[in-house]
């Protein structure tokens, strides 16, 4: 379970060899190494997209964290690259940090704030934050006047 878990994870790491120094004995010790869900890798393949498209050939880019906080992605990087290129690191980064605060980190579902779920394993409010229960109430409730 634990293992199909972080699976993911790795096969990501190793998709972006430029962006991660991958550890082979210890995955986990990697830098970088996602600290979120997988409804996210989405957004984090996207983002390593630009990342690469950005790099120059002598430049050099390593993830220094990938985590989520507060419901929003959160990177932490370091590297040797033209302000250019920092300009556009930065910039995708927003996007991503963007993108991530409206997409679900269980199942990666867009644009809605909630939508049908049963998965039982809620990091945080993320699920339960949009969810309109109460907002209008039940369609009959054995209350018709209409007769
Ligand atoms: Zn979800």
């Amino acid at each position: 379970m634990a293992q199909i878990a972080q699976n993911w994870r790795i096969e990501f790491m190793r998709a972006h060899p430029r962006l991660f120094e991958f550890m082979q004995d210890e995955p986990k010790d990697t830098f970088g190494y996602p600290l979120c869900n997988e409804g996210w890798q989405d957004v984090l393949e996207r983002l390593c997209g630009r990342i690469e498209e950005a790099l120059r050939d002598n430049e050099t880019f390593e993830f220094v964290r990938i985590k989520q906080k507060f419901g929003i992605l959160r990177v932490d990087w370091e590297g040797e690259v033209s302000d250019r290129t920092r300009a556009r690191i930065e910039e995708a980064l927003a996007l991503a940090e963007a993108r991530s605060s409206c997409t679900c980190e269980l199942c990666g579902a867009e644009g809605d704030k909630y939508h049908a779920t049963n998965k039982v394993m809620v990091p945080g409010a993320r699920h339960a934050e949009g969810r309109p229960m109460l907002a209008t109430g039940p369609p009959e409730d054995g209350q018709h006047e209409d007769r």
